[in-house]
This record gives structure tokens, sequence and C-alpha cells, in this order.
């Protein structure tokens, strides 16, 4: 579904990312860690074209990333993206963020994108404040929202970069919970995140990213029983 191949980007003199090459299947769910600053988000936003790479390709269902235009705003709709600041439209309502890019990009029939909508927003558990604006919800339930936008485009692959980083701890798990769920539905997924226990539950493989490289990729099990590489061991022994 998604296949790097010798991907490189520098951000001037920074080779932050170095030869990446990753293949995500169909269903797969591939959970992204590493140290802070070791290109994780950057790996993301390649892959929805919020960041050009300096070489290498980059194909989503076989298809080379679009350049611009129409086309890009169709593979952001392909690639749905949930951030650390869930990004909502504080001016709009819960209902109008999720209907807005079916309706724009999609095409969509306002009366279906609703409906759309509303049975999306009771599937992540926030059915009940469809009328309100954003900063009237929970981080927790704001990020369900943003994870109901995304849905909404019928992605073919979802990334997530650290969803529930800036939530409050009693709120983590209804996220997670989610993306538990539609990663049991047989979502695509690339999740960068520090909750190790939904690396061990949810993830189809480890993908351990250092210095701009994929240093280790394995199954959950086998790279948190048995790290390989020295800095996996490292950054192991510091978050568990
Ligand atoms: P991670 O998500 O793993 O913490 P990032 O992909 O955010 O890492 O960043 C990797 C490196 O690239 C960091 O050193 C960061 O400071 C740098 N970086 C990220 N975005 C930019 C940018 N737009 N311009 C310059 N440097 C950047
Ligand atoms: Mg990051």
């Amino acid at each position: 579904m998604v296949v790097l191949s010798n991907v490189n980007k520098h951000f001037g003199a920074l080779h932050v990312l170095q030869d990446i090459d990753l293949t995500i299947t169909r269903g797969e769910v591939v959970v992204v860690i590493g140290p802070s600053g070791s290109g994780k988000s950057t790996l993301c936003r390649t892959i929805n074209r919020l960041e050009t790479i300096d070489s290498g390709e980059i194909t989503i269902d076989g298809k080379p990333l679009p350049q611009e235009g129409k086309e890009l705003a169709g593979l952001r709709a392909d690639v749905g993206m949930v951030f650390q600041s869930f990004n909502l439209f504080s001016h709009k309502t819960v209902l109008e963020n999720v209907t807005l890019g079916q309706v724009k990009v999609r095409k969509a029939d306002k009366k279906a994108a609703e409906t759309k909508a509303r049975q999306l927003l009771d599937r992540v558990g926030v059915g009940a404040q469809a009328e309100k604006y954003p900063a009237q919800l929970s981080g927790g339930q704001q990020q369900r929202v943003a994870i109901a936008r995304a849905l909404a485009m019928d992605p073919k692959v979802m990334l997530f970069d650290e969803p529930t980083s800036a939530l409050d701890p009693e709120m983590i798990n209804e996220v997670l919970e989610v993306m538990q769920q539609l990663a049991r539905d047989g979502m695509t997924m690339v999740v960068v995140t520090h909750e190790m226990g939904f690396a061990r539950s949810a993830a189809n493989r480890v993908v351990f990213m250092a210095d701009g490289k994929i240093v280790e990729e394995a199954q959950p099990e086998e790279f948190f029983s048995n790290p390989r590489s020295d800095r996996a061991k490292d950054f192991l022994s510091k978050i568990l």
C-alpha cells in the first residue's frame, strides 16, 4: 500500500531521512518508535507530501505521489493524518469538521456527507458532540473527532503522529481504543507513538528509527524482548 524506496531528505545540512526503505502492506499496522529528533514526524509528513523528498521514491497503492494541485488534495484524502495537536477547524462545528473534506475534496452530496459524519462520530464515541465547537470538547474528544474527520475521506492508509502525546493521561486510552478498533477492522496504519502497550497489542511490526535511519524492524514481541541494536537497547532501557 505504501512503499518508500531509498528515500533521502535534508533540512539544510541535516540529513533527516537517510536511505529509507519501508514497505507497508494492506491492512498492516506499523508502529514507528525512536528517540526525539530521529525523523519520525518527517517520515510521516513525506508520505502525504507535507514535506518533499530529495531523492528516492514513494508510492501509495502503486502510484507515485503527485506534485501539486487537485491530485495533491486527493492524496491527502487517501492518506489520513492525525497529529499530536488535533488541528481541527476551530470556527467550525464538529459535524462541519467531518463533512467539509467529503464535500470539497470527495465531491460528496451534503446530506450524504452529514449522514456519514454522524455515523463516524458515533463510531468514535462523540456522536453527542456533533453541534459543538472543538474548544467545547476535551482533548480526547477532539482527537477522536480528528480521527473521524480523516476516516470520512475513506483513506487508504492512516498516519498517526504521536496522537496521544498532548493528552491528559486519563484521555489517552479512549483514543488508543479507537485506534485499536481501527486496526482490528483492517485499516492500514502507520503510528508514531511512545505507547508501548499499544505497540505490543496492535502492531504487526515495529520500526525503530534513530538519526534519520531505520535501525531495526521486527515483530513487537521480538523487538521488545530481544532488541538487536545497541541503539534500540538503550532507547528501551530509558522508556520501559
Ligand atoms: P521526530 O519526530 O523523530 O522527533 P522530526 O522528524 O520531527 O523527528 O525531526 C527530525 C530532525 O529534523 C530534528 O533534528 C528536527 O529539529 C529537524 N527538523 C524537523 N523539521 C524541520 C524543518 N522544517 N526545518 C529544519 N529542521 C527540521
Ligand atoms: Mg515527531
